[in-house]
């Protein structure tokens, strides 16, 4: 049996509840310096279409980039998504959902950007922050300052 893509989840207090389907039963680390000072730790995330929240009362956005956003909790701080501006996309933190099997750990991003303490045991495709820019950003887009280096 196949398990459903559409997922609901919730926040760490509850006050934030969405439903969203996911386009791969797949899960991907982001290790560069912005999503680790976010997250302590690299931002665990699934590429979701058709996010719909319960209500947005306690849904805050940070705008991270000029072209990305970042959704929070305005009550418990849970990290919530990664949304690149005008995208129908949201990266949702995969820790969210309420049913988390039949998952794979499958990509990692900005891998060199990973700090030497942690290591995944998988084996996932990785791609580098300039691999990264040479698919998806603007040409001129300055790399993410990474200071903890
Ligand atoms: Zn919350
Ligand atoms: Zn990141």
């Amino acid at each position: 049996m196949t398990a459903s893509l559409e997922r609901t989840g919730h926040c760490l207090c509850g006050a934030v509840r969405f439903t969203a389907t996911l386009n791969k039963p797949e899960v991907g680390a982001c290790h560069c310096a912005m999503c680790r000072r976010w997250a302590s730790a690299p931002f665990m995330a699934i590429d979701c279409a058709d996010l719909s929240f319960e209500d947005e009362d306690h849904v805050r956005r940070f705008r991270s980039s000029d072209w990305a956003e970042r959704g929070f909790c305005d009550r418990c701080g849970s990290a919530l998504f990664y949304h690149i501006i005008g995208g129908d996309n949201y990266q949702m933190a995969a820790g969210l959902l309420d049913d988390q099997t039949g998952l794979a750990f499958t990509h990692q991003v900005f891998i060199d950007k990973k700090p030497d303490h942690y290591a995944f045991a998988q084996e996932t495709s990785n791609l580098t922050e300039a691999q990264i820019y040479d698919m998806y950003a603007p040409p001129g887009t300055e790399p993410i300052p990474d200071e903890t280096k």
